[in-house]
């Protein structure tokens, strides 16, 4: 049997992570049918009794695309403003597309303090819990305009991470633009070949080139591998898929999608 496959099909409790390069087009801007077909997605694995947390990017490119201007401030009071600004448009969208399901949204916003304060974590632990026992699809984001740099968590590889722990997740999925990790960097190799199983992401790390970051997300593959190496530890597996690409949640479940499944040794 297809392990891809299997891994979706076994897991009920699914975090997904959605990258801002998933989420954009090639200026920048939302593309909203790509998040339009990842909603239906969500849709459907709730349809079959699975419980979803999404952890989503995009607050910076939706800010971007509200109000047009300072997409190239590098200052970090400029990025928290778009992002203010961003993150009321993402969520208006995920609310109008989940609404189509009959289906409400949740906001959650955190920090990397959220994660080491035992008091914190109780209590979003306990919203999730809430939230998802009620039906409702909790949207995570980092709490972007009140992170600096010294304080934030950073990429939200980590954070998707960080939530499929302490929630305790069957499977992570992280959505990015690539079609998985690949033994060499795709973009500068033609025959750089999909790695579909890892069954050691700190290993796998230090043997492959991971290639440049790319132009719209955080992390690039480096966080996505120490992200599966994270949730690896405690048990829960994680599949990187290409999210741009339309159904591609679907593709795994009929046994056709391809993408890199990390199933550390624990998780088998
Ligand atoms: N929190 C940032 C945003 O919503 C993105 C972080 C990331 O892409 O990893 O724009």
């Amino acid at each position: 049997m297809n392990q891809l496959k299997e891994t979706i099909e076994n897991s009920r409790k699914i975090v997904i992570k959605i990258g801002s390069n998933v989420l954009s087009d090639k200026n920048g801007a939302v593309n909203k049918k790509v998040m339009h077909n990842i909603v239906e997605q969500v849709n459907d694995l709730i349809g079959m009794g699975k419980q979803v947390i999404l952890v989503s990017s995009g607050a910076g490119i939706c800010g971007v695309g509200a109000i047009n201007k300072w997409s190239r401030r590098g200052d970090i009071n400029y990025k928290q403003a778009l992002c203010a600004i961003g993150q009321v448009e993402l969520m208006m969208a995920y609310k109008e597309y989940f609404a189509d399901y009959g289906i409400h949204v949740a906001q959650i916003l955190l920090t990397r303090d959220d994660f080491k304060d035992h008091h914190r974590t109780l209590n979003i632990r306990n919203a999730m819990f809430t939230l998802i026992d009620e039906g409702v699809v909790p949207v995570i984001n980092e709490n972007d305009s009140v992170s600096v740099d010294e304080i934030k968590i950073g990429d939200n590889d980590t954070l998707a991470a960080l939530t499929a722990n302490l929630w305790n997740a069957d499977l992570l999925i992280v959505l990015s633009d690539i079609d998985g990790v690949f033994d060499k960097d795709p973009k500068a190799n033609e025959n750089a070949e999909l790695i579909e199983l890892v069954e050691n992401a700190e290993q796998l790390e230090r043997t492959i080139d991971i290639g440049e970051k790319s132009s719209f997300g955080t992390g690039g593959i480096a966080t996505k591998i120490e992200a599966a190496a994270k949730v690896n530890k405690y048990g829960i597996p994680m599949l990187l898929l290409n999210g741009s690409k339309q159904d591609i949640i679907r593709a795994g479940l009929s046994g056709e999608g391809k993408g890199t499944l990390f199933l550390g040794e624990i998780c088998k």
